[in-house]
């Protein structure tokens, strides 16, 4: 069971929220929020154009000042202020969440919902806490220090998959370190990002502090990293659509802006053959179907080595059929429906093309019955692709694991490499030596041992190669979300310094 409200009623208003006030967006175009474990309309709002994103951007500047002047000790109280008030909200965000997106609510309740907010904890105190080098006379002549100061407004943009995740670890240290934000969820799941706005302004963060846009992405995500008062951009989701976002912050009015990206991925998972086969398998299908696979960081290809092969996809297999693809809102369920049909055809669609130079082994087909009128799509599991394959080099976003058997260990890592992402990987094996070669050698910015998916807001995430640069979570976030200025002093007071030698010689 779950506390359920009335979408529509909540939403009147619009799903634009500027200057602490809810509103309809004004590009003339409306969105459906739609259910994707039935395909039914539960909201249409107006979508933002760019006016809306202009009066979010002078909202957000507006406020700015003041922001920025609170000590960090008073942006910390009223941060955990909010973290209160998200909590006495809790099941309505685990209500909005599988609603919008179709995850199955244990998900919802044990990981999204509680993640954030675990998050917004985590930064209000670290707002407390930024750190820099000890100031001191390094010259001889001058005391340096370092001063972290804001940008001014941010400007960030989320995707679908996690939506209130991803707001939070947009949101959260933009605005522990003093910034302003406006920022863009998907059009496709405005909701948890609506009300975690209201909640921090039900908890006194001011007006204008978190602004939300709910526009297309061509339309409110361009003008948004493009606006001229916008210092940075702090972008998630796609590849494709992050290289145009860089495109557009570079060359923009204000050239050079400052560019967070949190980009796609292709998680290898590297089992050596001394690994506990029965652990790799679990790891690997939880890794796989969590999110119904739509997590950037899934396990999406299990390199096996050949001697645990052939027992891996048997167990893989079998722990596949198990899972219980269902309504989200059924307590039993443990896979929902994937965002939409539309990205359930195309999950479904690179599996077809796969069975010309592939093995299906299980799964590969959407389920009938009750099913058929949602985006559900049954756990896949692959094998005998060519590395080069499509299936084993893009990234797919469905409930798909490809299997593929490697021999030395040399081998193993080379292939776990060979995509042009680097967002996360894992590596499965009792000997610390292999273990800790994997760590080193894996070109991501996450490697687990022994488990796949974990995170922590304590510790950054982020990626190497085509996954993007920056960190999200931990205080090395504020490396995005600050700039440091170096101040030097001179201490003597003297008219003639002695560096002045260089350009008034010995006179
Ligand atoms: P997407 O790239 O299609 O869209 C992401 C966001 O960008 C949406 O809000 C969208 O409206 C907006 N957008 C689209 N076109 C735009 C444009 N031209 N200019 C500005 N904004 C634009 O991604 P998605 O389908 O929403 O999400 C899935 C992707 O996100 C996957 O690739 C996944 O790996 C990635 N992702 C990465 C991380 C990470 O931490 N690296 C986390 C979650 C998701």
């Amino acid at each position: 069971m779950v506390q359920r409200f009335d979408v529509s009623e909540r939403f009147a208003a619009g799903a634009q929220y500027v200057a602490g006030k809810p509103a309809s967006g004004t590009s003339g175009r409306s969105h459906p929020v739609v259910d994707p474990a039935t395909g039914e309309r539960v909201l249409t709002f107006g979508l933002a154009g760019a006016a809306d994103v202009d009066a979010a951007v002078g909202a957000a500047r507006a406020a700015f000042p003041e922001w920025a002047g609170a000590t960090p000790a008073e942006r910390s109280e009223a941060m955990h202020r909010w973290a209160v008030r998200l909590g006495e909200l809790s099941e309505e965000f685990v209500y909005a969440e599988s609603l919008q997106c179709g995850k199955p609510l244990k998900l919802s309740r044990e990981f999204d919902i509680p993640g954030s907010f675990d998050n917004v904890a985590f930064f209000a105190g670290a707002a407390r806490g930024l750190t820099g080098v000890a100031a001191g006379e390094y010259s001889g002549g001058h005391t340096s220090y370092v001063r972290r100061e804001p940008l001014g407004v941010i400007g960030s943009i989320a995707p679908w998959n996690y939506p209130l995740q991803m707001a939070a670890w947009k949101v959260l240290p933009a605005v522990a370190a003093g910034n302003t934000i406006v920022l863009k969820p998907s059009e496709l799941t405005p909701l948890t990002s609506l009300m975690f706005a209201a909640a921090a302004q039900e908890a006194g963060i001011p007006d204008g502090v978190i602004n939300i846009v709910t526009g297309a992405g061509k339309d409110a995500g361009e003008a948004l990293v493009g606006h001229p008062d916008v210092a940075m951009t702090s972008f998630t989701g796609s590849t494709a659509v992050g290289r145009r976002v860089a495109e557009i912050a570079t060359t923009a009015s204000r050239a050079a802006k400052r560019l967070h990206l949190e980009l796609g991925g292709k998680a290898p998972f590297l089992v050596f053959d001394d690994a506990d086969v029965a652990a790799a398998a679990h790891g690997a299908v939880a890794g796989a179907l969590i999110n119904t696979g739509q997590d950037c960081t899934a396990a999406t290809r299990a390199y096996v080595q050949r001697p645990l092969y052939e027992a891996f996809v048997t167990a893989v297999a079998d722990l596949m059929s198990g899972v219980r693809v269902g309504d989200p809102f059924a307590e039993g369920t443990d896979l929902g429906p994937l965002i939409s049909h539309a990205q359930r055809d195309r999950v479904a669609a690179f599996v077809e093309r796969a069975r010309a130079y592939a093995t299906v082994v299980t799964g590969g087909q959407a389920p009938g019955g009750e099913l058929a009128k949602g985006a559900y799509y049954l756990p896949t599991l692959v094998t005998g692709a060519p590395q080069g394959s499509e299936i084993v080099q893009q990234e797919i976003f469905g409930p798909v694991l490809v299997v593929l058997p490697f021999d030395t260990d040399d081998e193993g890592i080379a292939l776990a490499n060979d995509t042009p992402y680097g967002l996360a990987a894992s590596a499965w094996s009792r000997d610390v030596f292999r273990t800790g070669r994997a760590s080193r050698e894996l070109q991501a910015g996450c490697v687990w041992l022994n488990d796949h998916i974990p995170i922590i807001s304590e510790m950054p995430h982020g990626g190497y190669k085509a996954s993007g640069h920056g960190k999200d979570m931990s205080a090395y976030s504020f490396e995005e979300y600050t700039q440091i200025k170096h101040v030097m002093s001179e201490t003597t007071g003297a008219v003639r310094k002695d560096w002045h030698r260089t350009v008034f010689g010995d006179r």
